[in-house]
């Protein structure tokens, strides 16, 4: 049977196993690995080995070993041929022969085999690790091992944890981080929304880690324990604006500029814009926004960038605010977020806090709609941390980016039962882990 067999499966991302007999030569390779037989079994495949194991000595106190049985132990192995494989290991267990020793019986382990309490061979357990790191669920793996959802899903665990633990080089990169909230939903007896916070490397686009929490105490914290070398490096804090993140910068990272994401600013004059239209709308008509309603057709063409109006559009939405906005307040909300997106286009520091400066007094004027007022107050506050994006022009963005993927597993890894199952997916798909670090890994 052997010289059927033939696997292609990737382990991290060098380990490729693709001729007849590698797969075993892998194993043969261990030094003390013996093959004892392969077999096929109808649509399944058994590898059976045994480790030699020469003269032992009781660990504790040297005396020698004897071998008291040879239990067999079944792990799941790399599939090949794309047949689940099953390796089974003849094991030794041994005996202390003082009869005055405290240590009786034990088990010859073998991490390179697999790890103790792990039902995965070693490579299965990292393959496995690599694949849900690539976006695989963790079921679409187990089925391709032909096991359990929680085998695999223990082995992602640990040796993700091990690879994310190892790999320092990940989260020492950048000058610039982000704060970001994410709500996960808690599977439990009660569904409840549970917030993390996640903590994004913004020049390079990766997470650095997910807290459990959005409570300024615990994400301080979590500041205040990372290596001094590492926060005297970090020169801006991107953040949405979040009072208790901007004390995070504050108080952990001082001498970090501020700066509050584009998107989320754009995101607010919009959602004011929207409010302006509702309110004129119902005061219009008397109710809600129907279809045929001016104000309710010009109500995606309202969020759009003008530039991406034609002269067509422009006149369409023209005509539906000269029918249904009379006082001309829609048409008012809608100038301030253009002016606000012209804010964003301005390259000039001096000339863009000038553009602000102006926008700000315009919104807080008092015959401006109340919405807009709102609008104007938040600017106020944010002031200078608004316009700090144009000395650095970073952005949440690729933290907003990233917590889509976090959607995503969300989305796919359906089950996910607590966060720590949600953190190591989450790393391993979007913190862009040095993969051939995973290798090396050892777990006993
Ligand atoms: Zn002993």
């Amino acid at each position: 049977m052997l010289h059927a067999l033939s696997v292609s499966k990737k382990l991290g991302n060098t380990f490729v196993l693709s001729n007849p007999t590698e797969i075993l030569q892998a194993l043969v390779g261990l030094k003390d690995v013996k093959i004892l037989r392969l077999e096929r079994r109808g649509p399944d495949v058994e590898l059976v080995i045994e480790r030699e194991i020469g003269v032992v000595v009781c660990p504790r106190c040297r005396e020698r070993a004897r071998v008291k049985d040879r239990p067999v132990v079944s792990y799941v192995d790399l599939p090949v041929y794309a047949s689940p494989m099953t390796l089974t290991w003849k094991k030794h267990r041994l005996r202390c022969v003082n009869v005055d020793c405290p240590v009786t019986t034990w088990m010859v382990e073998d991490h390179r085999i697999a790890a103790k309490g792990c039902l995965l061979t070693t490579r299965a357990a990292k393959w496995a690790t690599n694949q849900v790191g690539q976006g695989r669920t963790v079921s679409e793996v187990a089925d391709e091992l032909n096991c359990d959802w929680h085998t695999v899903n223990d082995a992602v665990l640990t040796y993700g944890e091990a690879l994310l633990a190892a790999d320092k080089k990940r989260r020492n990169q950048t000058t610039a981080i982000g704060l970001d909230e994410t709500n996960f939903v808690k599977l439990g007896t009660h569904l409840h929304a549970s917030y993390a916070t996640t903590v994004a490397d913004v020049q390079n686009h990766q997470i650095i880690e997910i807290l459990p929490t959005r409570r300024y105490e615990d994400v301080a914290a979590w500041v205040n324990r990372q290596p001094a070398s590492w926060k005297e490096r970090i020169a801006y804090g991107a953040l949405d604006m979040s009072p208790a993140y901007a004390a995070v910068y504050s108080v952990a990272l001082p001498q970090a500029a501020q700066v509050v994401d584009p998107y989320h600013v754009i995101a607010l004059a919009n959602r004011s814009l929207d409010a302006v239209r509702r309110r004129v709308q119902v005061e219009q008509l008397g109710h809600r926004g129907r279809r045929d309603d001016p104000l309710y057709r010009a109500r995606r063409v309202l969020l759009l960038g003008e530039e991406k109006l034609d002269e067509s559009g422009s006149r369409r939405l023209q005509s539906l605010l000269e029918l249904g906005d009379p006082n001309a307040e829609v048409a008012l909300a809608y100038r301030v977020k253009e002016r606000l997106r012209d804010f964003y286009r301005t390259f000039d520091p001096v000339h863009a806090r000038a553009m602000l400066d102006e926008l700000k007094g315009h919104c807080l004027r008092r015959e401006m709609p109340p919405e807009i007022q709102k609008l104007g107050r938040t600017i106020r506050d944010w002031f200078d941390k608004i316009c700090n994006f144009h000395l650095a022009r970073i952005s949440n963005g690729p933290t907003e980016a990233l917590n889509n993927l976090i959607k995503r597993i969300k989305r796919i890894g359906f089950g996910f039962r607590n966060f720590q199952n949600y953190r190591i997916r989450a790393l391993l798909y979007a913190g862009k882990p040095n993969w051939r670090v995973l290798d090396s890994i050892v777990v006993r």
